[in-house]
């Protein structure tokens, strides 16, 4: 099924890099993959081993925790005021907002008036760049890297389509980011530079503390997409030169549809949406009362969590890996292994497509994520691999597992388990193995 012009289409677990694609049921991609799930045994029912869902795609969105649900409910229930209005009710309602800030500023290690509510990481990042951009209009160039989410990345294909320069910084082959090719791209042009804390598909962190170090010493604004670390990694934003830090609910167990965008105090931004005085005026609109208040309590959480992700999701996850690499023949781990998020393993299993790995793993229950996108009835390898420079034959078969605070030592075995089998499935249906084998490639477990 990795024949050329047989392709596999997106499978249910969806995930943001493929906002774009033009990819449906009609296409080709959708049609050879029916044929692949029928050659591989798979009928589309209900998956047939475990009853339940095997979720490891938390780097696409989050389980809301039950503590952050009970949290948010009376604000979707009887406590529906305006956090704006004048009378007691809507002040209430107010307060707890203001708490909901303290909570997030805990998390972050910043005051609470820094911490600037917002409906999505997206718009965080685009408020940061753009609403930068509008208080130095003398300066025209915008720093960043090559890897960076389509939130910042299409919004600086924008940018260019209104005159401004973009400058990508490349990444090396585990995906580390070469930090003094940033100094030299920084010139007296530059407005902002925006480099993102970590990875979401491969999970690798950047040096964010000292890339800051490096702009601020330049007298830029420094932006970080933070949106895969928080809740993840310790953050203390009071150590730090960073001045800008977009941040999203649903990636730390609280719902969609509520972000932040860290201000530092005396940073100036130009606000993204007009309109009434909330946020001190920085972004118009009646808050997102119950998002706001969830994921102040979402951050609540992630304290108490951070230590369970550092070592408890962090060997489940070195679990898998350890497994997958041991069980399934030519396939190998995309990122700085020494360097990652603790939830995060991209791995490509060679000479097959994601797309139909994940087919197969859904069958089974397991949600997962491919690296890979369609676009016009082709699938396109993720920007991000192609940056690293993986091979096209690997960067095709990535799939991204990512474990949360709910992961189980069970769910990974089951995913070991079923792996080697829908990889050696998969492989027996591909002309590539067959091709690489005759020429005396294929060499086990690299
Ligand atoms: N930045 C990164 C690194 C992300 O992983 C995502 C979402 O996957 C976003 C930005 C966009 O966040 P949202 O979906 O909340 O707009």
């Amino acid at each position: 099924m990795a024949r050329k012009g047989k392709r596999i289409p997106h499978a249910a677990a969806q995930d943001d890099r493929r906002a774009d694609s033009t990819c449906g049921p009609d296409c080709a991609c959708w049609t050879s993959a029916r044929n692949a799930e029928q050659a591989c045994g798979a009928d589309g029912s209900a998956n047939d081993c475990v009853g339940k869902v095997v979720y490891m795609d938390n780097n696409a969105t989050t389980r809301v925790a039950d503590e952050v649900i009970a949290e948010m409910l009376p604000y979707l229930g009887e406590l529906y005021g305006n956090p704006s209005s004048m009378h007691t009710f809507g002040g209430q309602v107010g307060h707890k907002i203001a708490r909901a800030r303290e909570q997030v500023a805990d998390l972050l290690g910043c005051r609470p008036d820094e911490v600037l509510f917002t409906s999505c990481g997206t718009e965080s990042d685009n408020t940061a760049i753009k609403g930068a951009l509008a208080t130095l209009p003398e300066r025209r160039k915008v720093v960043t890297t090559r890897v960076e989410h389509p939130a910042v990345l299409t919004t600086c294909r924008d940018l260019e389509r209104h005159g401004y320069t973009v400058s990508e910084i490349a990444v090396d082959r585990l995906g580390r980011l070469d930090v003094d090719e940033l100094g030299f791209r920084i010139d007296d042009n530059t407005a902002i530079v925006s480099v993102m804390y970590a990875n979401n598909e491969t999970g690798v962190i950047f040096p964010i503390d000292r890339i800051a170090e490096i702009v601020k010493a330049r007298g830029i604004i420094f932006h970080t997409d933070a949106v895969q670390a928080v809740g993840k990694i310790p953050l203390n934003l009071n150590e730090s030169n960073i001045d800008l830090l977009s941040l999203a609910g649903h990636k730390l167990h609280a719902p969609k549809g509520v972000g932040v965008l860290y201000v530092r105090k005396g940073t100036r931004i130009a606000p993204f949406l007009h309109g009434g005085h909330q946020e001190s005026g920085r972004r118009g609109g009646t808050e997102n009362v119950p998002g706001i208040i969830a994921l102040g309590r979402a951050c609540e959480l992630a304290r108490q969590y951070m230590e369970d992700e550092n070592t408890r999701v962090k060997a489940l996850r070195d679990r898998l890996e350890a497994k997958i690499l041991a069980s399934c023949p030519d396939c190998m781990v995309n990122g700085d292994r020494e360097n990652r998020l603790p939830n995060t393993l991209n791995v490509s299993f060679e000479y097959i497509e994601g797309e139909a790995i994940l087919l197969l793993l859904n069958k089974y229950g397991i949600c997962a994520s491919s690296g890979s996108a369609c676009t016009s009835g082709s699938l396109e390898p993720s920007h991000v691999l192609r940056a690293m420079g993986v091979p096209f034959t690997a960067a095709h078969g990535s799939i991204r597992f990512s474990l949360s605070r709910y992961s189980t030592q069970e769910e990974v075995d089951y995913v070991a388990e079923k792996m080697p089998q829908i990889v050696n499935r998969l492989r027996e249906l591909s002309p590539f193995v067959a091709a690489s084998r005759k020429a005396g490639a294929g060499a086990a477990g690299k």
